[in-house]
C-alpha cells in the first residue's frame, strides 16, 4: 500500500486501538527517520524497468497518504480493507451506486438527512426501492426487510438526531437472514466505543469530518469492509470512476486528527453525560435524548454495544415550540450555533431548520455536539440560554 522507501512497515507487535491511533499506525520513514508521514501530492507515478507500476498509478485511484490512513482505519475497524472519500456523502453515494435497479434498500426514517435525501433521489431516478422503518418500534426493521429483494440494510447505531438506539447485532441477523448486507453509519459511534464489523455489520461508514478528524477542519468519508468481496471491488471501481477519493493533504489531516480520537472521545462522552444528567429534570427542558441515561429506551442495548461511554451527541427537546428552541440556540455564548458534530468545540443547532422541508425531527429539538471544554462551563452556558 505504501510508496517504496517511505515506510518501514506497520509494527507487528500486538497493540490496542489506543496505541494504534496514538502512533498513527507506527510510522518511521526508512530514509529520514521522520515519525510523521509525508504528504504525497503527486498525481502520477512512474513505472519500473519492466514497465510495472512501482507503487501507485494515478491519484484518482489512490495515493500513498490516503493509503496510509486507510491501513490504520482498516486495523481500527477490524476490516479487511478501508477506503477514504472526499466527504462522507461521497462515500455514501459511491456505496449506493453499487445497488441495482429493482433492488430494495431499508433504512431508518430518522437518520442522517443527507443520506436519506440521497436514497430518495436514487429511488426516484434509478428505480431502487427504498423503505424507511421506525427505529423506535420493536419490529420496525423486520417488517420492512423482504427476503430476496433486499440488497442493503443501512442503519445508524444511534440515529441522528433523536438518538434512538438500533441493536446492530440484531439488525445484522435480520439483514443476513434476508440475504442482504448490513451497512452501519457509525459516525457518532466510532470504533473506540463501538466496532460495527465485530457486531456483524458487513460495511461500516464514517463521516471522517466528525469524530475521526475531530477538529472541524477537514471534510472526509470512510468505508471499511469485513471482507473484500465482489461488492467491495465494485465500490473501489466506483470510487475511481466517480472520482470521490480523498486528497493527500486531507488524508494527512485525517490521520493527524485520529491520533487523539480515543482521548477526545472519552472527554466528550464524560462531558455529554454530565450535561444530560444536569438537564434530565429541568423545568425548561421537555426531554433529554441521550442513550447514556437509564431513562432512555435504548439504554440497555447501548450499554451492550458501546464499550467505552455513550458518545457525545445528545438532543434537548425544549419546553415550548420551534421558536422557543431557536431562541435558546441564539443565546448560547460558549456553544457555537453551527451545524456538524464531533469537533473539540461544542456546537448547538436547531435541527428542523437545517434539515428543511423533508425533516421528520421534532420542531422543539436542539442537537448538541459536546466538545472537550469544561463541563461546568457548558452547563452554565445552557442554563443562561434557557433562562
Ligand atoms: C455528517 C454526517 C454524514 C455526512 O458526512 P459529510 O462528511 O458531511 O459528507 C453522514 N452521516 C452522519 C451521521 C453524519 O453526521
Amino acid at each position: 500500500m505504501y510508496a517504496r522507501g517511505c515506510l518501514t512497515g506497520m509494527t507487528d507487535s500486538p497493540r490496542s486501538l489506543e496505541t494504534l491511533l496514538a502512533q498513527g499506525g507506527h510510522f518511521i520513514d526508512s530514509e529520514t527517520g521522520a515519525i510523521v508521514p509525508p504528504i504525497h501530492p503527486s498525481t502520477t507515478y512512474a513505472r519500473d524497468e519492466r514497465y510495472a507500476l512501482i507503487g501507485y498509478g494515478y491519484s484518482r485511484s489512490g495515493n500513498p497518504t490516503c493509503g496510509h490512513v486507510e491501513a490504520v482505519l482498516a486495523e481500527l475497524e477490524g476490516a479487511e480493507e478501508a477506503l477514504v472519500f472526499a466527504s462522507g456523502l461521497a462515500g455514501v453515494a459511491t456505496f449506493f451506486d453499487t445497488v441495482r435497479t429493482g433492488e430494495r434498500v431499508v433504512a431508518p426514517r430518522v437518520m442522517y438527512h443527507g443520506a436519506a435525501d440521497w436514497l430518495r433521489r436514487l429511488a426516484e431516478r434509478r428505480g431502487i426501492e427504498v423503505a424507511f422503518f421506525d427505529a423506535a418500534a420493536p419490529d420496525g426493521l423486520e417488517t420492512e426487510v423482504r427476503a430476496g429483494a433486499t440488497a442493503v440494510v443501512w442503519i445508524e447505531a444511534a440515529v441522528n438526531p433523536t438518538w434512538d438506539v438500533i441493536d446492530v447485532r440484531a439488525a445484522a441477523d435480520i439483514a443476513h437472514a434476508a440475504g442482504a448486507v448490513l451497512g452501519v453509519d457509525a459516525t457518532a459511534t466510532p470504533a473506540v466505543t463501538l466496532r460495527a464489523l465485530d457486531l456483524g455489520a458487513d460495511i461500516v461508514f464514517h463521516s471522517g469530518t466528525k469524530y475521526l478528524a475531530g477538529h472541524s477542519d477537514v471534510t472526509a468519508g470512510v468505508l471499511a469492509t469485513r471482507v473484500a468481496d465482489e461488492r467491495w471491488e465494485d465500490v473501489k471501481l466506483a470510487r475511481t470512476l466517480m472520482g470521490g477519493v480523498l486528497g493527500a493533504f486531507e488524508s494527512w489531516l485525517l490521520l493527524r486528527g485520529m491520533r487523539t480520537l480515543h482521548v477526545r472521545y472519552e472527554r466528550q462522552a464524560a462531558n455529554a453525560m454530565a450535561i444530560a444528567r444536569h438537564f434530565e429534570r429541568h423545568p425548561k427542558v421537555e426531554a433529554v435524548l441521550y442513550p447514556g441515561l437509564e431513562s432512555h429506551p435504548g439504554h440497555a442495548v447501548a450499554k451492550r454495544q458501546m464499550t467505552n461511554g455513550f458518545g457525545a451527541m445528545l438532543s434537548l427537546r425544549v419546553a415550548g415550540d420551534a421558536e422557543a428552541a431557536k431562541r435558546v440556540a441564539t443565546r448560547t455564548r460558549l456553544f457555537v450555533p453551527a451545524t456538524s458534530l464531533g469537533g473539540v468545540e461544542s456546537l448547538i443547532e436547531h435541527r428542523a431548520t437545517v434539515e428543511g422541508p423533508h425533516s421528520v425531527v421534532p420542531p422543539n429539538l436542539l442537537r448538541v455536539s459536546v466538545g472537550i471544554e469544561r463541563a461546568d462551563e457548558l452547563i452554565a452556558d445552557l442554563e443562561q440560554a434557557l433562562a
